[in-house]
């Protein structure tokens, strides 16, 4: 609660006198977290979502909640004078991606976008691609009826999409999911990274069948296990993404590029 409340302090907090660069992570990753931890030298402000309660902290400033759209999140950039903007959300936060993409070109602050791959699909992997959670929901339904036994890894707020799914399911999530939700669903409440030994368990102890994944890219523990026990993955692509003049893939790479930007001339933005 008191991480909370000096999180929301943040947003109102008068805006530092030091002579540090100030850098807005747009946050709700392990990437972001450890992007901000790496910045020495500058004035990192990570800004989460607020989905979950209690989000993990990234070190320096933090706000939470929504900006208010592209407007908002113009505004801030200039009434807190960002001098640069990194989007190191989760590769399915296709909105503030966007908004982040329109943001930084208005107020002229440089955008540095964190992207880590995606997975690719190794021998022995048996993956189904869709589109979306609702196409996944449309597949499983059609293909397995009643008889799945199906791991669902996409997240709270991804459990919906199968509620008319006539499958049993284990879902996992950082917290409990709401309705609408399938009704033979049990849940296992858990935060990554995952180890390949405790997928391994939960493949087996469950008696899986089916795996659900985003191709959120990583840690990639739960397809190692899938891939060992011959189990089909269906695997929802990545939404499209708008190509940013300074995407990179790692965090190494992230604060290589921040650097970068100061070191350039404001023409070389
Ligand atoms: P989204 O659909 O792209 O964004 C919806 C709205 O939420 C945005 O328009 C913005 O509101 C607000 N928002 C999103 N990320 C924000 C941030 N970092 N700081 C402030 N406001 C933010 O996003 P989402 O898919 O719901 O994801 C929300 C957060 O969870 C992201 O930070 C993402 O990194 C993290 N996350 C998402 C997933 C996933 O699968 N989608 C997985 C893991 C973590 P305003 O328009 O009012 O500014």
């Amino acid at each position: 609660m008191i991480d909370r409340l000096n999180a929301l302090a943040a947003d109102w907090s008068p805006i530092p006198s030091d002579s540090r660069p100030r850098v807005l992570i747009l946050g709700g990753t392990s990437g972001a977290r450890a992007l901000a931890g790496s910045l020495p030298g500058f004035a990192v402000i990570t800004s989460l979502a607020g989905r979950t309660s209690s989000p993990l902290l990234p070190a320096g400033d933090v706000r939470i909640g929504g900006f208010g759209g592209v407007e908002g999140l113009t505004g801030y950039l200039r009434a807190h004078r960002i001098d640069a903007l990194v989007d190191a959300t989760h590769p399915f936060a296709a909105t503030i991606s966007a908004n982040a993409a329109q943001a930084a070109s208005r107020a002229g602050v440089p955008l540095v976008v964190l992207r880590r791959p995606g997975w690719v699909e190794q021998p022995g992997d048996a993956w189904h691609h869709v589109r979306d959670l609702e196409e996944a929901a449309a597949l499983l339904d059609g293909r397995r009826g009643s008889t799945a036994r199906v791991f669902l890894t996409t997240g709270r707020q991804g459990i919906a999409a199968f509620a008319d799914v006539d499958a049993w399911f284990l879902a996992r999530s950082v917290e409990p999911p709401e309705p609408p939700m399938p009704h033979r669903l049990e849940v296992v409440l858990d935060r990554g990274p995952f180890t390949l030994e405790g997928e391994r368990r939960l493949l087996d102890e469950h008696r899986i069948d089916v795996l659900i994944s985003k191709d959120s890219g990583g840690p990639d523990a739960k397809l190692v296990a899938a891939r060992e026990r011959g189990l089909p993955v269906v695997m929802v692509d990545r939404p499209p993404a708008a190509a940013t003049a300074h995407t990179v893939a790692s965090v190494a790479e992230a604060v290589e590029q921040v650097h970068r930007l100061f070191r350039a001339g404001p023409n070389d933005r």
